[in-house]
């Protein structure tokens, strides 16, 4: 089994729903039709002269034709190459060069951004060309995705995943998660990143059915899961923040048994909440683009908030100092199938990205809890404050401000210094007034002096990109914000 042929998983059921996107209509894609329409256009392409082992640009935001486009291409042997649809022409142009990528499915307005770039367009406003199926599809080629990290910490590399990759993550993840074929999932996340394009994934290998909404709506997506008696809820902490803040009766869901939680963390004190508000406990859980989905906190057992868990079955893991060694506290290193084997041309990175033995450097630092073995993240490696020599991890600073009971959300980062090199600075969410004496005597109970900030600054929000990750390079001082 590819990826390509998930869509014909269910031959023999082929009129059971699959997929449901309810800002374009209100019929369901069926598993059949998804085979049958996918392998229509795959032939289109093949018969158009796209190359198998060909990367296409796929651009666009949730819908059914982005789906039909995405199985279409790889049925014809070629490796997709997924793009943000949010992305400008400069980023975009960056893909477009970094990967070689000779043809691109696309819908407005990112189609004129990349209009200028020489590829082979085919729009997704319009009905997908398909040939008969007068040409071999199914044509594997080992490479599925060309994915590209989201670049919060420099410029986005390629990973190449191949079918075995995506198909090892996804089948570890609903055996832990114990995904059903009754089960319906609903989300609105892109489907241009792992998280939300892996509940495709599911679905189709399950033969359950999912609802995609195309961009997060507090109301929307609730009455979606009302309406469609969701089971499963994917989404990031950020979404989870502005559902309880705005639609908390609406999440009680009676049918749902697993809200799932990723791509960045989940504080345990809006685990607390949404665990109130749902009836069902979250369900947080671990991974990159680098290598799938690899932890997550156990279906029947007890989820720790502030955990992500334990290995998911297939995946290996330890916790090792700089030279690779086993340590109890350190970058987080993981081995197993869906795990990529270097970045897209680029030597350099992919040498600094394993440790002997093919062990991937995450970059993200944890231990595991001696008790439980569950894995706590405590940092990234890349976010480390070096200040007056010592060093600071922002998620325990960030950690220790939002357990002050009028502070929703923080963001902790180091400014330049003449002082300290840098300086150790917190951006904070309040839910009422707060002040900034009161702040530091806060953070000075449950941190050393030199990891408490030595400046707060009060902020409506935080800078979040796209999935909802922090981007902690945008945090600035207001007087630099404003201009
Ligand atoms: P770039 O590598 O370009 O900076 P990125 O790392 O944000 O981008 P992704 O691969 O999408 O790109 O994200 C993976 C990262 O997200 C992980 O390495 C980890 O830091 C973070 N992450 C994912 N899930 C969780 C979680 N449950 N808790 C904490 N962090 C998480």
């Amino acid at each position: 089994l590819d990826i390509g042929s998930l869509p014909t998983a269910c031959t023999g059921r082929p009129d059971l729903r699959a997929l449901l996107f309810p800002a374009e209509s209100n019929r369901w894609l069926t598993h059949g039709e998804i085979a049958e329409r996918s392998a229509g256009t795959a032939s289109w392409l093949r018969a158009n002269g796209l190359r198998p082992g060909a990367r296409v640009l796929l651009c666009g935001h949730n819908s059914a034709a982005l789906v039909l486009a995405y199985f279409a291409v790889l049925r014809a042997g070629a490796t997709v190459v997924l793009a943000n649809p949010a992305y400008t022409s400069e980023e975009l142009a960056h893909l477009v060069t970094d990967s070689q990528a000779e043809w691109a499915f696309a819908a407005h307005p990112a189609t004129e951004r990349i209009a200028g770039l020489g590829l082979q367009l085919v729009p997704l406003d319009e009905p997908l060309p398909e040939a008969a199926l007068d040409r071999v599809t199914d044509d594997e080629h080992e490479l599925a995705l060309l994915a590209y990290t989201s670049g919060t910490t420099g410029t986005p590399k390629g990973v190449p995943l191949t079918h075995g990759n995506l198909l090892a993550s996804i089948r570890a993840a609903m055996q832990a998660w114990r995904w059903r074929e009754d089960d319906v999932l609903v989300h609105s996340l892109p489907l241009s990143h792992q998280h939300g394009l892996g509940g495709v994934h599911a679905t189709l290998l399950a033969g359950s059915s999912a609802v995609i909404l195309p961009d997060f709506d507090p109301a929307r997506l609730t009455e979606a899961m009302r309406a469609h008696g969701a089971t499963v809820l994917f989404a990031v902490p950020a979404i989870y923040e502005r559902l309880v803040d705005d639609a908390p009766e609406a999440l009680a869901t009676p049918t749902l048994r697993l809200a799932v939680s990723g791509s960045a963390p989940l504080s345990p004190a809006l685990a607390d909440r949404l665990a109130q508000v749902m009836g069902v406990p979250p369900l947080e859980r671990y991974g990159s683009t680098e290598s799938g989905l690899d932890v997550s906190n156990v279906i029947d057992g007890p989820r720790i908030p502030g955990t992500v868990g334990l290995p998911l079955p297939g995946v290996e893991l330890r916790i090792a100092d700089e030279s690779g060694d086993d340590a109890p506290e350190g970058e987080i290193l993981l081995r197993g199938p869906q795990v990529f084997t270097g970045y897209w041309n680029r030597p350099e990175a992919t040498r600094e990205a394993f440790h002997p033995g093919g062990w991937f450097r995450t970059g993200d630092l944890g231990r595991l809890d001696p008790d439980t073995g569950y894995l706590r993240i405590t940092g990234r490696k890349k976010e480390l404050i070096i200040t007056g020599g010592l060093n600071v991890y922002p998620r325990e600073v960030e950690l220790a401000l939002e357990r002050h009971p009028r502070i929703a959300e923080a963001a902790v980062a180091g400014l330049p210094s003449p002082r300290w090199g840098e300086q150790v600075t917190a951006w904070v969410v309040p839910t009422g007034p707060v002040d900034s004496d009161d702040l530091r005597a806060h953070c000075r109970k449950l941190l050393a002096a030199y990891k408490c900030p030595k400046q707060v600054f009060v902020v409506d929000s935080l800078p979040r990109n796209s999935m909802g990750k922090l981007r902690r390079s945008a945090l600035e001082p207001p007087e630099r914000q404003a201009r």
